[in-house]
């Protein structure tokens, strides 16, 4: 049994079970990771509080094959406008699952902590974490025109305005990444 102690942005919690909650936590040292915290969501929980959605917390992990959270202390609350919701959304659907990268976890908390969230800076980090190919013009995924706007991070796919519009999803899930 490991225990890790640690600073942790809340990507995601859901219910998981009756009382359970489960938690997507984005940390230094692990990476992306998700934890399960029993009886959570009983109304006297003191952890709840502790673990809102978009907020950087020090957590206390007990591994045992999976990682139980057992403690919580809420540092930071980032401003949770529109625009953070939409990039909490794409953290979570597009970081990878443990696999630790300082650099990225850094520039993601100061993004979070600015609130400052454009089409430019979702290009920049969908480059760091290596969707965006270093040579070669990214094309749309749809129709192959070269003029790509749109990320659709569910389908980690590229498109241009046209074939976005057209889309099966719904426009509020794509993250424009270019103006
Ligand atoms: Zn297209």
């Amino acid at each position: 049994m490991t225990e890790h102690y640690l600073k942790a942005i809340i990507l995601d919690r859901s219910s998981w079970g009756n009382q359970d909650v489960l938690l997507t936590l984005y940390t230094k040292e692990l990476g992306k990771i998700r934890a399960s915290s029993k009886s959570m969501r009983k109304i006297t929980s003191k952890l709840s509080g502790q673990l809102p959605i978009g907020s950087l917390a020090t957590v206390r992990l007990v591994d045992n094959g999976y990682l139980r959270l057992v403690d919580a202390l809420k540092e930071e609350q980032f401003d949770l406008t529109d625009d953070t919701i939409k990039h909490l959304y794409f953290l979570d659907e597009v970081i990878p699952f443990n696999q630790p990268d300082r650099d990225l976890w850094y520039t993601i908390y100061e993004i979070l902590r600015s609130g400052v969230i454009t089409p430019r800076i979702y290009g920049h980090l969908l480059g760091l974490m290596g969707f965006i190919p270093q040579e070669g013009q990214l094309i749309c995924q749809g129709c192959r025109a070269n003029k790509v706007v749109y990320f659709d991070p569910r389908d980690i796919m590229f498109l241009c305005t046209n074939c976005s519009e057209r889309g099966i999803s719904d426009i509020e899930k794509y993250i424009k990444i270019s103006d």
